[in-house]
């Protein structure tokens, strides 16, 4: 099929910053603009998007939008909506939900601990709950060699905007974490990996 029967659907849920009781990670810093570096590329490689949907909550709410207790919320019943009509128009919707991370990530530290180069990027890849067969490898062969620093880790029936993105019957629906701290040492790493990212993704359409 051509790329512009596609439909691409980018979602930020964490790019609200609020203050949480445990001091986590809060909010994902980079993701905005891995999504909108995204949206640039599949839009010059001919496909529909839409988005990046920004993650939105009151200031009272605490709230993770990408967990289950959230489905009640209006920003979540809202992108429901939007995908049911999009699959109203083309069965081909493809949902990316775009994370970033910290230097604390479990990944990292595991990557650490086994002597491993420090992961770029996370792509949570669980047949159970992501839908893109063959997306890690794609990546894997898309990228160069100093870029193949990408952990494939189980997905969790947490990423729940992909988990019901699956049930609603979008056909390809997936989560990537891209790192905070190679954006901060290669200003130019960002465009380029998402770059690679979108043909991949194209490449899988045509699977
Ligand atoms: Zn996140």
């Amino acid at each position: 099929m051509s790329a512009s029967t596609v439909a691409f659907v980018l979602t930020v849920p964490h790019r609200v910053c609020a203050e949480h009781p445990q001091g986590r990670h809060t909010c994902d810093t980079l993701a905005v603009d891995a999504a909108e570096w995204l949206r640039e590329w599949l839009l010059q490689l001919g496909a529909t998007v839409k988005g990046p949907i920004l993650g939105d909550v009151s200031r009272t709410e605490v709230v993770d939008l990408n967990r289950r207790e959230s489905r009640g919320y209006e920003w979540r019943r809202d992108l429901d909506s939007r995908l049911v009509e999009m699959l109203g128009s083309t069965p081909y919707v493809f949902l990316v939900d775009v994370h970033s991370f910290d230097t604390g990530a479990p990944w990292t530290a595991r990557a650490e601990l086994e002597g491993r180069p420090r992961p770029v990027l996370a792509f949570l890849n669980d047949r159970k709950f992501v839908n893109v067969v063959g997306m890690p490898e794609a990546l894997r062969n898309a990228l160069p060699g100093a870029w193949r620093e990408l952990v494939s880790v189980g997905g969790s029936p947490q990423n729940d905007i992909v988990a019901r993105a699956r049930e609603i019957g979008v056909r390809w629906s997936v989560l990537i974490e891209f790192s905070e701290a190679e954006a901060r040492s290669d200003p130019d790493w960002l465009s380029r990996v998402t770059l690679t990212i979108a043909r991949a993704m194209l490449g899988i359409t045509r699977l």
